[in-house]
C-alpha cells in the first residue's frame, strides 16, 4: 500500500496510544476530541485529494526507490519540476484548508537529511544514508505522517549550549550511551501537527561545535513511544472549537493547524533509528538545508491562505455594499500584488534549484530566504487591508447562540443584514475574517509567518552570507573604472 485513504489514516492513528495533554488534562480520546479534529481534517484532506484524479499530478509522485506511487509530501525532489510542483501543491492546500495543513515539515527535512547523511557517510563511513532511505521508504509505502522537530526551548539565548549556567536539557541531548542505542532527554517546541502524526523526526536546533557531540543527535521515533508527551499549545479563540455548536463562531469550522510542546523524557532511541550522532560539523548543514527548504515552502502555503484572505475580503466588501468603491478595489489589488510576490519567490527559489551530491534537488538558498523574509512582512499587510475592508463588526458581531436565540435572534437578523445577503451569511464571512486575522488560523498565517522556519534575523544572516557582496563590489569597480593598486 503506498496511498492510504483518510479512513485508513484515522484508523491507524486510533491504534496508537499517544500521550496528549490540553489545559492540564490528558486527552483520553484524541480521535474524537473537538480541539484536535480540525487539525486532523487538514491531513485527511491531503489523503482524500491524493486519490482524486484531478489532483494526482500535484499530490502524488513516483518514488525513485520503489517505483511506487506515493504522496508527494513524502517525496525526495528529483528535479526542478518537483520543486515547482511542491510550491503549487502547497498553494492548493492553503487554498483548500485556509490554515497550516501540517504535512510539509518532513518533506523539507527529508530533502535535507538525504544529502547530509550522504556526506556524513562519505566522510566517516557511517551508515546513515541507507538507514534514512530505509525509514523514508517505509514512510512512503505506508503513507505515514511524520512530524519534524527542530526547535529546542533554549532558555536564555545568551547561555552556551551545555554550559552550567542553566538546565542542560534546554537543548535536546544524549544522556546515556548504550551498545544498542542512546537515551535522549529534552523537548521540542511548537511541533506542527505532532498530535496527528505517526512518527517524529528530531534534529539539532542549530549548528554545533566540537564539545557539543551529545547535542548533535538526529533520529526518528513512533509518536506513541513511552516517554513522549505532547502538550497542545493554546491558540487564540481555540475553545470555540469545543462549544456546541462549534460552527459559525469558529470561522473555519472544518480545518485548523495545531502545534505541541513535545517532551522526550529519557527516551531510548535504537541505533537503527539514528541519523546523526556526534558528527558536529554536519548539524549546521542539516539545519541550513532544512531551513532553506522550509522557507521556500512558505511561498506556497502562505500565498494559498492569502488567496482565502483576499477572497474573504472581497466577499465582505460585497456583503457590506462597498465593493464598487475605488479605494476598496485598490486595496484588493494591493493584497493580490503582495500575495503573488510571495508565490513568485516560492516558484523562483525552486526554479533556481541545484543538484546535491546525493542527487536530490535543493532550492536556491538566497531566494528561499528572501521568500521567507517577505513572508515575515506581507501577510501582516494583507491582513491589515482585510481588516480595513471588513470593518469593526469583524470583532463585535454577536455569537451564533444569539443569532439562534428565540428572544434576541430577530434583532441580530434585522441589524446585521448585509447587501443582498442575510445576517447569518454575513456573520459567517466576518468570523472567517476574524479567524484568519486573530483566531486559530492566525497562528499559521501571522505569527508563524514571522517565526516559523526561523525568525527574520535568521533569514538575514543567510542573505548576508549568500548576498555575494564581493562580486557586486567588482561590478561597481568595473563600471566606475576603479583601478586599485
Ligand atoms: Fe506546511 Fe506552511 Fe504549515 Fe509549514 S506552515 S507545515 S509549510 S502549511
Ligand atoms: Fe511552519
Amino acid at each position: 500500500m503506498a496511498l492510504m485513504t483518510s479512513k485508513q489514516y484515522v484508523e491507524s492513528l486510533a491504534k496508537m496510544k499517544r500521550n496528549i495533554w490540553f489545559q492540564g488534562k490528558k486527552i483520553e480520546d484524541p480521535i474524537h476530541h473537538p480541539l484536535l479534529i480540525p487539525s486532523r481534517k487538514c491531513l485527511e484532506e491531503i489523503y482524500d485529494m491524493a486519490l482524486m484524479p484531478e489532483y494526482e499530478d500535484l499530490l502524488t509522485a513516483t518514488s525513485q526507490f520503489t517505483g511506487h506511487k506515493i504522496n508527494r509530501f513524502n517525496h525526495i525532489y528529483n528535479s526542478i519540476e518537483d520543486l515547482n510542483k511542491k510550491t503549487k501543491m502547497q498553494r492548493l492546500m492553503g487554498q483548500r484548508t485556509g490554515s497550516c495543513f501540517q504535512r510539509c515539515v518532513i518533506m523539507d527535512m527529508a530533502n535535507a537529511f538525504y544529502p547530509t547523511t550522504y556526506e556524513i557517510d562519505e566522510k566517516y563511513g557511517t551508515e546513515y544514508f541507507d538507514r534514512f532511505k530505509k525509514f523514508l521508504i517505509k514512510c512512503q509505502d505506508e503513507d505515514l505522517i511524520v512530524a519534524g522537530a527542530l526547535t529546542d526551548p533554549k532558555g536564555s539565548r545568551g547561555a552556551k549550549i551545555g554550559s552550567d549556567e542553566q538546565d542542560k536539557d534546554l537543548y535536546m541531548r544524549v544522556v546515556e550511551r548504550r551498545p544498542d542505542g542512546v537515551v535522549v532527554n529534552g523537548a521540542k517546541c511548537h511541533i506542527t501537527g505532532a498530535t496527528n502524526a505517526h512518527e517524529i523526526v528530531c534534529l539539532p536546533t542549530q549548528a554545533m561545535r566540537p564539545g557539543q557531540e551529545d547535542y548533535a543527535i538526529a533520529f526518528h521515533l513512533p509518536l506513541d513511544t513511552p516517554g513522549i508527551t505532547m502538550i497542545v499549545g493554546r491558540q487564540s479563540c481555540d475553545t470555540r472549537k469545543m462549544e456546541d455548536p462549534a460552527n459559525i463562531d469558529v470561522g473555519n469550522a472544518t480545518f485548523g493547524g495545531i502545534e505541541a510542546l513535545t517532551v522526550l523524557d529519557h527516551v531510548f532511541v535504537p541505533n537503527e533509528n539514528i541519523f546523526l550522532n556526534g558528527e558536529v560539523e554536519f548539524a549546521g548543514m542539516l539545519v541550513d538545508l532544512f531551513a532553506g527548504g522550509h522557507r521556500n515552502s512558505y511561498g506556497g502555503c502562505k500565498s494559498g491562505v492569502g488567496d482565502v484572505v483576499i477572497g474573504a475580503a472581497s466577499l465582505i466588501a460585497q456583503y457590506n455594499g462597498t465593493e464598487k468603491a475605488s479605494h476598496i478595489k485598490d486595496k484588493l489589488v494591493e493584497m493580490t500584488q503582495l500575495n503573488e510576490q510571495l508565490y513568485c519567490c516560492g516558484i523562483a527559489s525552486g526554479a533556481e534549484g541545484w543538484k546535491t551530491k546525493a542527487g536530490n534537488y535543493m532550492v536556491d538558498l538566497l531566494l528561499a530566504n528572501v521568500c521567507k523574509l517577505n513572508v515575515t512582512r506581507y501577510p501582516y499587510e494583507i491582513v491589515r487591508l482585510m481588516e480595513d475592508i471588513a470593518g469593526g463588526i469583524m470583532v463585535t458581531a454577536p455569537s451564533e447562540a444569539d443569532l439562534r436565540s428565540e428572544e434576541v435572534g430577530k434583532y441580530v437578523e434585522k441589524y446585521l443584514v448585509g447587501c443582498g445577503v442575510d445576517a447569518e451569511n454575513r456573520i459567517r464571512v466576518l468570523r472567517l475574517c476574524e479567524n484568519l486575522a486573530l483566531g486559530t488560523a492566525a497562528v499559521g498565517y501571522r505569527t508563524e509567518s514571522m517565526h516559523g522556519a526561523g525568525s527574520p534575523q535568521a533569514q538575514k544572516i543567510i542573505i548576508g552570507r549568500q548576498g555575494n557582496f564581493e562580486m557586486k563590489k567588482e561590478l561597481a569597480k568595473h563600471l566606475a573604472g576603479v583601478k586599485e593598486a
